[in-house]
């Protein structure tokens, strides 16, 4: 091993990585960050499917992502720009109707619905504002307290009770039941409770009468101001860009190509990594960006407790969503829409009972006939994505379970086959328009990504995987039970999604000298 040349290495230049990496380098750090593949951003990736036309190849809407961070990396300077901003919201069950959903007001839905949803907003904008508090700080240790995580406890615990009596009662009374019983006794309209239900279930093995889906819904607003999705201009390769541009910018140095094989322990704690081509670099300390379960592989178990080999083991981390995308030689019709609303966000599901159903086969290892889609046409907000006169289409089709019980090679093509079949119903003749598709499965993600499960958030957004008990016990303040090894990807709290809060949380936990509880 050489002489440590490196004050830290970062294994992965995903969001997180390089944000953990940004704020390391502010401190006077000399940080390395190591990513396998030929690009920054990990999930944050655009890639060219067919001959000229580009897709953002996983995350394609950005609704999380924390803009004091924006401000304190700059990223805008460093390249972050969007081609739309504030998108609506449509749904499309495929028989003619629709809802629009632009802010807080709903058309195609009735005047009562319509309060309902204003007052629903308000409350779970203010919920989400409490979370947003424990999301945007390394969460406070419940034991082996220090005086700090005291005065955060009193502080959080404050700004629970600045919610009020009425507001707290009805957060523990929902917290307790599932999206599917919240939504159905305040609404009507089943395009509106579709739609609510996709924001809990998005990414989660969960279907809306699941538990834990209205943790998952608030997750889903953090940072959420109510203004809706937006698309970065280039694709979501664009941010993870601007953020290495911003780790650079701090002092970080980056290199791609470079896979971690083994994270180095000398004397039982990190001492650097070993990479592919068999070469090690040295540094005293290790932060790794790769979920949960890579980054315990990299360390190897036996140099773990078994308990906490047992609790990585157990970390729900089984992806269930699914990229489509295709390229077209024209823009697709939806009836019923307004053309000047194909750029936006478009739910392809009609009930409630509909989106359980297909969660039903993902339960058994199966993918769902009907699958529930999120789709974005980007090019209609941005034509450096397709030859003139061309579209892409990305969509997040759910569910398509990580292990599927005929297994992939053969499960491909119904799925895909599903997912057009979805489209052709709310677009009739779009399947004539197709040049060329590709779906990227969750075991893709992994092979491409290096996430194991292919999670959407490296593991399952639920009240036991969340908050202080992210990912698991031994690991959850991003320091390990090995010195000198932490964590700042989506498997950290508060999760996943753009958000980039796992990093700076990370580096925060670092720089105040915290250690594995
Ligand atoms: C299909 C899909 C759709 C999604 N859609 C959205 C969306 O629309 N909006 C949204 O906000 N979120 C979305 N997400 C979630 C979001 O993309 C992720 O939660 C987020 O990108 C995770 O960021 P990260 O930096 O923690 O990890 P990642 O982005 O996974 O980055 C980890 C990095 O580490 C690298 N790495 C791993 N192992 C090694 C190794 N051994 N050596 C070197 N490098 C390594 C990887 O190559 C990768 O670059 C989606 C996720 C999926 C899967």
């Amino acid at each position: 091993m050489t002489d440590a040349a490196y004050d830290a290495l970062v294994v992965g230049a995903g969001h997180n990585g390089l944000a953990c990496a940004a704020y390391l380098a502010r401190s006077g750090r000399k940080v390395l960050v190591l990513e396998a593949g030929e690009q920054p951003g990990g999930l944050a990736a655009t890639r060219e499917f067919a001959d000229g036309f580009r897709v953002s190849a996983a995350a394609h809407l950005l609704n999380m992502l924390s803009p004091e961070l924006v401000k304190d990396l700059a990223l805008e300077r460093h390249g972050l720009a969007y081609a739309a901003r504030n998108l609506k919201t449509v749904v499309l069950p495929g028989d003619g109707r629709q809802l629009v959903i632009d802010g807080d007001r709903l058309a195609g839905a009735s005047a009562s619905d319509q309060a309902a949803f204003a007052e629903f907003q308000r409350r779970m904008r203010r919920y989400a504002k409490v979370l947003n508090r424990f999301c945007a700080r390394p969460f406070p240790r419940l034991t082996e307290r220090r005086g700090r995580d005291n005065w955060l406890l009193a502080k959080l615990a404050w700004d629970v009770r600045t919610l009020g009596k009425a507001d707290m009662r009805e957060l523990l009374r929902i917290g307790a039941i599932n999206i599917h019983d919240v939504v159905e006794e305040k609404f009507e309209n089943p395009l509106l409770k579709a739609a609510l239900s996709m924001d809990a279930v998005l990414g989660s093995h969960m279907g809306p009468r699941s538990p834990n889906t209205v943790y998952a819904y608030l997750h889903r607003h953090l940072n959420d101001a109510g203004a809706g999705s937006a698309l970065v201009k280039g694709g979501m390769g664009a941010l993870g860009a601007a953020f290495a541009a911003a780790a650079e910018a701090s002092g970080a140095a980056i290199r791609y190509r470079q896979r971690v094989t083994r994270i180095d322990l000398a004397d039982c704690r990190a001492a650097g990594v070993t990479l592919a081509d068999g070469s090690a670099i040295a540094a005293p300390l290790v932060v790794s960006n790769a979920d949960l379960k890579s980054t315990f592989r990299l360390v190897g178990p036996l140099n773990l407790d078994a308990g906490f080999v047992r609790r990585v083991h157990n970390f729900r981390a089984r992806g269930v969503t699914a990229k489509l995308h295709l390229a077209l030689d024209g823009l697709p019709e939806f009836p019923g829409l307004d053309p000047t609303d194909a750029g936006s966000r478009l739910l392809a599901a009609a009930t409630m009972d509909g989106i359980e159903g297909a969660f039903n086969h993902a339960k058994y290892g199966e993918c769902s006939p009907e699958p529930i889609m999120e789709i974005s046409i980007p090019t209609v907000h941005d034509d450096s994505l397709a030859p003139p006169g061309k579209h892409v289409l990305s969509a997040v089709a759910q569910y398509a379970p990580y292990t599927l019980k005929a297994g992939w090679p053969a499960g491909r093509e119904a799925f895909m086959r599903s997912c057009l079949g979805r489209l052709e119903a709310i677009s009739p003749g779009i399947g004539e328009r197709v040049i060329a598709a590709e779906l990227l499965t969750p075991p893709d993600f992994e092979a491409r990504f290096g996430v194991r499960g292919g999670h959407w958030h490296h593991g399952e957004i639920a009240l036991d995987q969340a908050l202080f008990t992210r990912p698991v016990p031994g690991a959850n303040h991003y320091a390990t039970p090995v010195p000198g090894l932490y964590l700042c990807g989506a498997s950290t709290h508060p999760g996943g999604g753009l958000l980039g809060l796992a990093g700076r949380n990370s580096a925060k936990a670092i720089l105040s000298g915290e250690d594995a509880s």
